[in-house]
C-alpha cells in the first residue's frame, strides 16, 4: 500500500482504514514513523534498513501464508519505485496469496502541488538512482524526454555517494531547454517541513538536492508565476 507522500492527511481513507485493520505493518522505519499515530499496541511492526527490501517482503508473505493480514508500506505510490512489483514477482510463487495494492499519491505529483501546475502537459519520471538501472540506460532515458520536450520529474536525484548524476541530467536538458527553464526543487513535500524552491535549470545546483528531494524540469512552455510555477495547457484566454 502507498501512504501518499508524508502527512497522514495526503494518505487515502481506504489506505487508512486498511492500516487500522491489518495484524502486522511491514516497512522501512522512516515510513514507519509516519504512522505512528495511527498504529496501535496490538498491531506488529516489523521495520528495518532501506536495503533489505527482498527479505523485508518474504517476511511479509510468510506471515501472510500463516494467515496473519499483512500491509507493506511503500511512501507514495507502491507501484512507482515502490514495493509492489517486487511482491507480486514474489507471491508467483504461492498464487493463492491474496494481494491487493492500494495506490497513494506519488512524490511527483505531491511536489507538482506545492509548486502550482507543472505537471499540466505530457510529462516523465525518471529515477536517477543507478544501484539497480544501468547509468546508461538512464541517461538515455533523459535524452529521449529532453528532446520530446517533456516535463520531467526526477525522483532519487541526489545522495551522498551519487553526486554526479544529477548534474550529467541537468547538462542534458540544457542542451536540448533554454538556460531559464523553471525548475522546482521540493524536499518533503506534504511533510510538516516542507521546503519549496523554485529556481532555473542555470541555478539548480546551487540548491539543496537529496534524496528527499523530488526536482521537476519544465518543458519549453513552462512558466515561473511568482514563487510558483505553471504549464500552459493551451487554453484561448
Ligand atoms: N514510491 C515513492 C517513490 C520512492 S523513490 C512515491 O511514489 O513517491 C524515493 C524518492 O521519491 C526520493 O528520493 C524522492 O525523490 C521522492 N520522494 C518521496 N517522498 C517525497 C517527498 N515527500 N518529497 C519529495 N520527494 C519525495
Amino acid at each position: 500500500m502507498g501512504i501518499g507522500p508524508g502527512d497522514i492527511e495526503y494518505m487515502s481513507l481506504k489506505a487508512y482504514r486498511v492500516l487500522q485493520q491489518v495484524d502486522v505493518v511491514v516497512g522501512y522505519q522512516t515510513y514507519i514513523k509516519l504512522l505512528e499515530e495511527i498504529l496501535t499496541e496490538e498491531q506488529q511492526v516489523i521495520s528495518n534498513g532501506m536495503t533489505k527490501e527482498v527479505e523485508r517482503c518474504r517476511q511479509a508473505i510468510n506471515l501472510a501464508l500463516e494467515g496473519e493480514e499483512v500491509a507493506i508500506v511503500s511512501s507514495g505510490d507502491p507501484g512507482v519505485y515502490g514495493m509492489a512489483g517486487l511482491i507480486l514477482e514474489l507471491v508467483k510463487e504461492n498464487p493463492k496469496l491474496e494481494v491487493e495494492i492500494i495506490p497513494g499519491i506519488t512524490a511527483a505529483n505531491a511536489a507538482a502541488s506545492s509548486l502550482g501546475a507543472p505537471l499540466m502537459h505530457d510529462y516523465a519520471v525518471i529515477s536517477l538512482s543507478d544501484l539497480m538501472t544501468p547509468w546508461e540506460v538512464i541517461e538515455k532515458r533523459l535524452e529521449k524526454a529532453a528532446e520530446g520536450d517533456f516535463i520531467v520529474a526526477l525522483y532519487n536525484p541526489k545522495s551522498k555517494k551519487r553526486i554526479k548524476q544529477v548534474e550529467i541530467a541537468r547538462n542534458i536538458f540544457l542542451e536540448n531547454r533554454s538556460a531559464d527553464t523553471p525548475v522546482g526543487i521540493v524536499r518533503k513535500a506534504k511533510r510538516g517541513d516542507e521546503e519549496l524552491i523554485v529556481t532555473t535549470l542555470a541555478e539548480m545546483l546551487e540548491h539543496k538536492i537529496d534524496m528527499l528531494t523530488t526536482v521537476i524540469i519544465g518543458n519549453s512552455q513552462t512558466l515561473k508565476q511568482g514563487d510558483l510555477m505553471v504549464t500552459p495547457r493551451g487554453y484561448q484566454l
